[in-house]
């Protein structure tokens, strides 16, 4: 999109990006997140998983162990969703993102983004997953059921949701709400978060082209826009590896995700070795 006019200066403490994860991928892909991108602002991240991790508490302090089930069904998801939100809500933190264990966070880009938007105004923003509004259908009572459609953000691809709009949303999101909601539709999590804000609030979600989830070719994103993206990600597509496309010091079987040389910490790489990579 077109650069637009900061609408208020945003500090990293005043956003609160929620990682939401599962034990069996702590090793897997966590560490590799608190190694990049997470180090670059510690106070900004916050880790949602479902089981205890000592070697993890000793990197940050930010990790909250939801008790939701460690299972992939819809309530265990919906119930990690409800778990972040509680918690954006209890930081008074003026933005709420979510985003998966694969991806990337641009937080200089994410900052840029977000100080563009009031954040006391109702600012949903994410890539939508589908190209038309999802068909669900809503139980209203026991017996009657109706038709709903609304856009929503992919999770997978990271969405933000400004505190005027979450505050908003407590009716239907807050302390078990959340589950219930998601009950009434019987859709996923990120589903639900559109449900809520745009069929039952009626705010509409704002599309921007800076999220990006492993459901989409990657390699189309321009090596020269990169640094300007909010949110990568990696994975499969197609039943293909699917991640961007960044030379690099480490070769694709060393840095599968390409995320090393997008961006990362003196852990990894001295800051010289990555000044090439680094817009
Ligand atoms: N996840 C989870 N519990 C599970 C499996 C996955 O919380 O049992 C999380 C995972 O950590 C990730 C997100 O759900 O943040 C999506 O999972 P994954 O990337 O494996 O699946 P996909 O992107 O294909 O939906
Ligand atoms: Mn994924």
């Amino acid at each position: 999109g077109h650069p637009r006019a900061p609408a208020e200066p945003l500090a990293p403490r005043d956003v609160f990006i929620a990682v939401k994860t599962t034990r069996k991928f702590h090793r897997a892909r966590l560490d590799l997140l608190l190694e990049t991108w997470i180090s670059r602002h510690k106070e900004m991240t916050f880790i949602f998983t479902d089981g205890e991790d000592k070697l993890l508490a000793r990197h940050t302090g930010n990790v909250v162990n939801t008790n939701c089930s460690a299972a992939h069904s819809r309530q265990a998801l919906s119930c990690k969703m409800a778990v972040e939100y509680d918690h954006f809500v209890e930081s008074g933190r003026r933005w709420f993102c979510h985003v998966d264990d694969d991806n990337y966070v641009n937080l200089r880009a994410l900052l840029r983004l977000l100080a563009s938007y009031p954040h006391t105004q109702d600012i949903y923003i994410g890539k939508p997953s589908l190209d038309r509004p999802i068909q669900a259908t809503e139980r209203i009572s026991e017996n009657r059921v109706r038709p709903v459609h609304f856009w929503f953000a992919t999770g997978g691809a990271g969405f933000c949701i400004s505190r005027g709009l979450a505050l908003k949303m407590s009716p239907w999101a807050s302390g078990g709400h959340f589950m219930s909601t998601a009950e009434r539709i019987r859709l996923p999590d990120d589903c639900t978060v559109g449900y809520i804000v745009e069929a039952l609030l009626g705010v509409p979600l704002i599309r921007s082209g800076l999220f990006h989830s492993h459901l989409e070719n990657l390699q189309q994103v321009p090596a020269s826009e990169l640094h300007e993206q909010v949110t990568l990600s990696y994975g499969m597509f197609e039943n293909k590896r699917n991640a961007v496309h960044v030379k690099g010091p480490f070769s694709v079987e060393a840095d599968p995700s390409r995320q090393v040389p997008r961006m990362a910490a003196p852990s990894r790489l001295t800051s010289c070795q990555l000044s090439p990579w680094l817009a």
